[in-house]
């Protein structure tokens, strides 16, 4: 999964589509919660893109 700001959200999830072939889950993160920086900037992230059938026996 990849954290990203309002500016890379896109290309984060452009990235899991290529990584999956899936359309990734995409959850905004409170910025008040939020204490991760995006993936592709120094900017707190405020979506959190993730793979939906994310599989447990891999890796
Ligand atoms: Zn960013």
């Amino acid at each position: 999964m990849l954290y990203a700001c309002k500016e890379h959200v896109e290309i984060a999830l452009d990235d899991m589509i290529d990584e999956t072939g899936n359309f990734p889950q995409l959850t905004e993160i409170d910025d008040q919660l939020s204490t991760k920086a995006c993936a592709y900037c120094e900017k707190q992230a405020h979506y959190l893109v993730a793979n939906k059938d994310s599989d447990p026996s891999c890796g």
